[in-house]
């Protein structure tokens, strides 16, 4: 009986999981198709951790009498499944609290080599396990105008990419700098790369490449979204440069605002 819950958890799972992937990717005609394919792909996304929840859930209910202890891989999915919806509830929130203009920037000046001197000594760590190098080249001091809080996470998304897309034994290196008009950071990988017939989507919402693949990496398809909003709103540019196989490498370019503070 067990052995039946378990499969037909993991048939749907599997089943979820491969209408997903499956989804053939159709670029964005109007503001109506955005909006519609939005709440589409949102309620796709977020159809399979519940789906994996609930089986899950059934399962245990099934068995009161089971320890913690037997149960505990079916627990450790419901767990990594609810991590993930929060995570993606977040994000929708965030996108959709910028397309209402609802979300504003908490600017002042601070010093963008101390943030990226933290996140990269922060990822370093998470590297280890891939023995991945992480390379910090960083024009001192780099004073810089905005918002903080969203610049830093605008550097996880990049970062953790950079981490999720580079195999073993890689390498990530990332710069910042400064010139007369503007403030520059790149963070660049030796990974898997990314196709260039991709490169057009690549910041659209809900846009996977591997599509399986990325999921089974953790990926929502929503960073780069989020990533490219936090730089339009700090009025920069966002450019992706990469091949299959030759690495990727992001350049962020930020105008140097409010020189007077700087
Ligand atoms: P995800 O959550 O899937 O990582 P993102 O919006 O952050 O979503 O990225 C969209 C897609 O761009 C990814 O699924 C992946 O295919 C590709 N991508 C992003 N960054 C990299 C990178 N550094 N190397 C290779 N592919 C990348």
């Amino acid at each position: 009986d067990i052995i039946t819950g378990i499969g037909s958890g993991v048939l749907i799972s599997i089943f979820v999981g491969f209408f997903l992937a499956g989804r053939a990717w159709v670029p964005i005609r109007n503001a109506w198709d955005k909006q519609q394919r939005f709440v589409a792909d949102a309620s796709h996304e977020l159809r399979t951790p519940v789906s994996v929840i609930r089986a899950q859930t059934e399962l245990l209910l099934r068995y009161p009498s089971h320890s913690i202890e037997r149960e505990s891989d079916n627990i450790a999915v419901i767990l990594k499944e609810s991590t993930r919806m929060s995570k993606l509830l977040e994000d929708l929130l965030t996108l959709a609290r910028s397309d209402s203009n609802q979300l504003e920037l908490e600017c002042s000046v601070f010093s963008l080599d101390r943030v990226l001197l933290d996140l990269t000594k922060q990822f370093k760590l998470l590297a280890v396990t891939k023995e991945i190098d992480i390379d910090l080249s960083l024009q001192e001091p780099l004073p810089f105008w905005g918002d903080e809080s969203r610049i830093r996470q605008l550097l996880v998304i990049l970062l953790d990419n950079a981490l999720k897309y580079t195999p073993s034994n890689g390498r990530i290196e990332v710069s910042g700098k400064s010139s007369a008009h503007h403030v520059t950071v790149i963070v660049s990988d030796s990974g898997r790369g990314i196709p260039k017939e991709e490169l057009p989507y690549l910041f659209e919402r809900f846009y996977r490449g591997d599509k399986s693949r990325s999921r089974k990496e953790g990926g929502t398809g929503l960073g780069l979204s989020i990533a490219k909003w936090i730089v339009d709103a700090h009025g920069g540019t966002i450019r992706a440069e990469s091949q299959t196989g030759a690495g990727s490498r992001f350049e962020l370019r930020f105008p140097r605002k409010n020189k007077a503070a700087l």
